[in-house]
């Protein structure tokens, strides 16, 4: 970390007190031009608000992508009151209840994404009752996912959208029903990769389903929706992903799709690609203790707050996230410590063997990449410890992100 970083981290904590994330407006909005950009603006850029849900991230972030995805009805009403124009919502997620499908029915969101046969049939029935035509996206669930992908939601058995084996079907089905508008189709089979070549080979997979489906469905699709998979480098030995080799592996696909659905708008939809290194989560040290030869500093935040710096959302092998003793100049090892949070359970290590020039207490410590997955995707509740803040830094300006 460089020293500028460190010092308005550690003013930040001092100033918002811990335990606390900040989350930085102008690098999120830098990495979705970033983004937009790579890709020579082919794609539209949506956003998954599941990555990050503080209201205040969604007002700044609103006009800097094109659209953006929801999972549930909070969700939605959380993308609604940020602004987000109803037509540029999507509505995602295997479990819609049927009152969060007429929410958005009610709202008129740009898409719904069938993910069920019987989900469909819920939905004409609401949009009939309504008087609307219901716009739909079929998400498809293509039978594999290119070695490489770090969390999958494909190839095999999987809750998520329609096999590709039975779209034909699904279409026809989908035929019958005249309340429902088929706009084009869906896909997002896994995330957190950080290979450009296995990215554009799940794009040429999706390319390929997306072919098939619109040829079983006789129409051609307005819209295509790839989920991008793009990953972080939240551990020291990962190297961040480079936007410009997944382009150049990603044209051939590109250009083949543009080719064969020339009037449809390609989205890209991602979520901790675009936030999640804009955050950090900042901590102090409580006590300091060594046992049995492990000097230990106890943190004023664990994982009921971050839930993935202690590895466990969607990690395999718990791994340190990038971090940092943030009240000390960047320096030479005083040693190796283990950090500890508040909790009474043996899981709350948010590092372990972790080389610091220094610990001691009062020493504030910063997790990067911490923009994505924290406190939403945390067991908030656990031993009834406040919330951790959450704080938007746009310039000079700091506003309660949770508001
Ligand atoms: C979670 C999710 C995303 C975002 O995933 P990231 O790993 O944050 O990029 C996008 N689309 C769908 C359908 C999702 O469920």
């Amino acid at each position: 970390m460089n020293d500028d970083r460190r010092r308005r981290l550690l003013a930040l904590a001092d100033r918002l007190g811990t335990p606390c994330f900040v989350y930085f407006l102008d690098e999120a909005r830098a990495r979705i031009a970033a983004v937009r950009q790579a890709f020579g603006g082919a794609f539209a850029i949506t956003y998954a608000i599941k990555a990050n849900p503080a209201p205040a991230l969604l007002r700044g972030l609103r006009d800097a992508v094109d659209g953006m995805d929801v999972s549930s009805g909070g969700e939605l009403a959380r993308a609604l009151a940020a602004g987000c124009p109803a037509a540029a919502i999507h509505f995602t997620g295997p479990g819609k209840r049927t009152a969060e499908l007429a929410a958005a029915v009610a709202a008129g969101v740009g898409a719904v994404v069938l993910e069920s046969r019987e989900e469909a049939a819920v939905l004409a029935d609401l949009a009939r009752a309504a008087g609307v035509r219901q716009r739909v996206l079929v998400r498809i669930a293509p039978d594999r996912v290119p070695a490489g992908f770090g969390d999958t939601m494909s190839g095999k058995p999987v809750a998520f959208g329609i096999d590709e084996e039975d779209v034909p079907a699904f279409l026809a089905d989908l035929r019958r029903r005249p309340e429902l508008a088929l706009a084009g189709f869906h896909a997002y089979s896994g995330t957190q990769c950080l290979k450009p070549d296995a990215i554009a080979a799940n794009w040429a997979i999706f390319a390929r389903v997306f072919a098939a489906a619109a040829d079983a469905a006789g129409t051609s699709p307005e819209q295509l929706v790839l989920g991008a998979g793009l990953g972080l480098a939240y551990h020291d030995d990962q190297r961040p992903l480079d936007l410009a080799e997944v382009a150049r592996h990603a044209a051939p696909v590109l250009a083949d799709l543009r080719a064969r659905f020339p009037r449809a708008q390609l989205a890209l939809e991602t979520g901790r690609y675009l936030v999640g290194d804009a955050g950090a989560y900042l901590l102090r040290v409580l006590r300091t203790k060594d046992s049995r030869g492990v000097r230990i500093g106890i943190c004023d935040g664990g994982f009921h707050h971050h839930l993935a710096a202690a590895g466990m959302f969607g990690m395999v092998l718990k791994r340190n996230f990038r971090l940092a003793n943030v009240s000390v100049a960047d320096g030479p090892a005083a040693g190796t410590f283990q950090l500890s949070g508040p909790l009474c359970t043996s899981l709350d290590v948010l590092g372990r063997a972790v080389p610091l020039p220094r610990l001691q207490q009062g020493d504030v410590i910063a997790i990067a990449a911490s923009g994505a997955y924290g406190p939403t995707a945390s067991p908030t509740g656990f031993l009834s410890h406040p919330p951790a803040g959450e704080w938007l830094v746009d310039g000079d300006q700091i506003v309660d992100a949770r508001a």
